[in-house]
């Protein structure tokens, strides 16, 4: 299994060497306190709060 980074930007989680699925970036962080999975994001407060429009997961606090 490959490691696995957060998007600096997005906050969500891909795999080391890819870029991010959602703004394609590749500027991650592999350092985080916390994770979230969103299943309904579009329905979801906290992932509106955090400004998540796409489903998968995501990272709480990177550093
Ligand atoms: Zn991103």
């Amino acid at each position: 299994m490959s490691k696995r980074v957060v998007c600096r930007n997005c906050k969500i989680f891909f795999e080391e060497g890819g870029s991010c699925p959602v703004c394609k970036r590749n500027s991650f962080a592999t350092s985080w306190q916390g994770r979230i999975q969103f299943i309904n994001a579009e329905k979801s407060v906290i992932a509106q709060k955090m400004g998540v429009e796409k489903d998968g997961e995501y990272a709480i606090k990177i550093r």
